[in-house]
């Protein structure tokens, strides 16, 4: 149903790597599909099949207003012909941001609950409510972290060099992570940078969505350091780190996710914490969300 396009690989040539003898590719999911980005489109992937082959109408699911999910997963029922609807933590409010006005755009009907609601949102009783309230709706978690995700995230793999030795990317659930870990080559490292604060309990999400395909796997590390305060939350430095990224490599960044797992990984590098050579960091997409960030952005 979705068949990868224009994933490329490149070599980001710059002195402060080569000086150390570091090749530091990227692998750039960004460029698959405008609307349908980067590890969202993977993650969607055998959802949406399994809503095909099941004749589901609808998909219900969760996110907060500036979710890469949302948008992809409106984008995908405007394609497929889905239904959606997006569950959406906090208060309406008008004008509504770009990724809200574009899933609504898309067909998406938007139902706000409060942060209060919204943290019951894989609470087995509220799903039951929801499921009776929308009774011919396929819900998927938020983030889209379930086992078709983790099962569309392990095709990223065919885009791995086998002689990358640490492969680096952004976490919100983990669940990416788990599923290109799953199927990695025994000698891959993974370093994920958690874009949320206080996400010590990720590497424990790792391993539990591991666990439910029955794999066992401690060859990653998830690094806290790197959040910029928080989901969504930037600083001046981020938003430098940026605008300098691009100026040198043409490459855009997302501020929500790519960009702190970039700067974490130069910095790492700096400091002398990585020893890996050969470093391919993953452009998971996520680039509508710098609408909200435009004027301070020279790309
Ligand atoms: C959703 C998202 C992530 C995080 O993926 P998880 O599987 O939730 O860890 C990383 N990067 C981008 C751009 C995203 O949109």
């Amino acid at each position: 149903m979705l068949s990868p396009q224009n994933i490329s690989l490149q070599t980001i040539n710059l002195p402060e790597l080569s000086s150390l003898g570091i090749d530091l590719r990227i692998l750039r999911l960004d460029l698959i599909h405008p609307e349908i980005s980067g590890n969202k489109w993977f993650k969607l992937k055998y959802n949406l099949a399994f809503v095909k082959q099941k004749g589901f109408k609808k998909i219900l699911t969760f996110g907060g207003a500036y979710s890469n999910h949302i948008v992809a997963t409106a984008a995908a029922g405007k394609y497929f012909g889905i239904e959606t609807i997006g569950i959406i933590r906090g208060e309406f409010y008008e004008p509504l941001n770009h990724s809200l006005s574009f899933a609504t755009k898309c067909g998406m009907r938007l139902k706000y609950v409060s942060r209060e609601v919204y943290k019951n949102k894989s609470n087995e009783a509220f799903l039951k409510e929801l499921q009776q309230q929308y009774p011919h709706a396929y819900i998927i978690p938020e983030g889209g972290a379930n086992n078709f995700a983790i099962q569309g995230c392990t095709e990223i793999n065919k885009f791995i060099p086998n002689e990358t030795d640490l492969i680096c990317l952004a976490c919100g659930t983990g669940s990416t992570l788990a599923g290109i870990l799953s199927t990695a080559k025994a000698h891959q490292k993974f370093l994920g940078f958690s874009v949320l604060k206080g996400g010590d309990f990720l590497m424990n999400d790792v391993r539990r969505f591991l666990e439910e395909i029955n794999i066992y796997k401690e060859n990653f590390v998830i690094n806290t350091d790197y959040h910029f305060g928080g989901y969504a939350k930037y600083t001046l430095e981020l938003i430098g780190f940026m605008n300098d990224f691009y100026r040198k490599t043409a490459i855009p960044l997302d501020f929500v996710y790519t960009a702190k797992m970039m700067y974490g990984l130069f910095d790492l590098i700096k400091k002398g914490v990585i020893r890996e050579k050969n470093i391919l960091a993953i452009h998971t997409g996520g680039l509508q969300g710098n609408f909200s960030i435009k004027d301070k952005l020279i790309y």
